[in-house]
């Protein structure tokens, strides 16, 4: 399996123009981080977790030139923004895009882009919705997909587990109950935003606690705001085993 992460900021707390911030001033390509989002590689299917606002410049830097299907964590504008974005994919490939998400969700894509659901206008985004919830037990393109309950907040949203790896993104809390899933995965990729409380996702400190809890062999911290602190700065933070992601990270599991 090969992961690469596509991008690991997020539009919560987005830098101003001209943000003198240590994060917004630094010249460490370690700092600039697109919206949240992953490619998965395994075997050999491609899977994108997410599509945001900077989904088409992902594509192209990460040189992706198929997808065999999306898997959307939430509704929320800096994971579903980018979908317009599949057109070159149906057009190159003369295929609908399979995209995966909880009712709800598939719910506000609709509302948010109704020329893609409504008529047949030449041109517009073609997608395949396939409704799951963390109770299904979907396949995209045979690979079996275990979806995980996380808690945005009051939020429900999902994360993923496929094969070893584990992708939880604008996670707060999660219940007992869903942990069995985790159980055996080698890496685990959580979202921590901020050292400061925020009311819907974890800080730094309450993933470092989930992460230690898992155990999993590795950690990647991802969605970060440019208010945690620069790369180099929060790296000396982190205990063994855990790491923070960075945009064009590859990881081979
Ligand atoms: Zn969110
Ligand atoms: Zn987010």
């Amino acid at each position: 399996m090969k992961i690469t992460f596509l991008g690991t900021g997020t539009s919560q707390g987005i830098p101003i123009i001209g943000c003198p911030c240590a994060v917004c001033q630094s010249s460490d390509t370690k700092d600039k981080r697109l919206r949240c989002s992953v490619q998965v590689e395994y075997q050999g299917k491609t899977i994108i977790i997410d599509v945001g606002p900077d989904f088409r410049q992902q594509m192209l830097r990460a040189n992706t030139t198929y997808i065999d299907g999306i898997l959307i964590t939430h509704g929320h504008n800096d994971h579903i923004a980018g979908l317009d974005d599949i057109r070159p994919f149906n057009f190159l490939h003369e295929m609908d895009m399979p995209v995966y998400g909880q009712a709800n969700v598939l719910e506000f894509l609709k509302q948010r882009y109704p020329y893609i659901f409504q008529g047949n206008y030449p041109g517009v985004p073609r997608v395949l919705l396939h409704e799951i919830d963390e109770n299904s037990r979907p396949t995209l393109a045979g690979i079996p997909i275990l979806p995980i309950l996380v808690n945005h907040g009051n939020l429900p949203i999902l994360g993923y587990r496929i094969g070893d790896f584990a992708y939880l993104t604008d996670f707060k809390t999660i219940n007992d109950s869903e942990l069995p899933k985790l159980t055996g995965i080698k890496t685990l990729v959580v979202s921590a935003l901020q050292q400061e409380q925020h009311h819907s996702h974890a800080t730094l400190e309450e993933s470092l606690a989930f992460a230690a809890q898992v155990d999993a062999p590795m950690t990647y911290l991802t969605h970060l705001s440019h208010s945690m602190g620069t790369h180099e700065a929060t790296a000396q933070l982190l205990p063994e085993r855990i790491q923070i992601a960075y945009d064009g990270l590859v990881i081979k599991l």
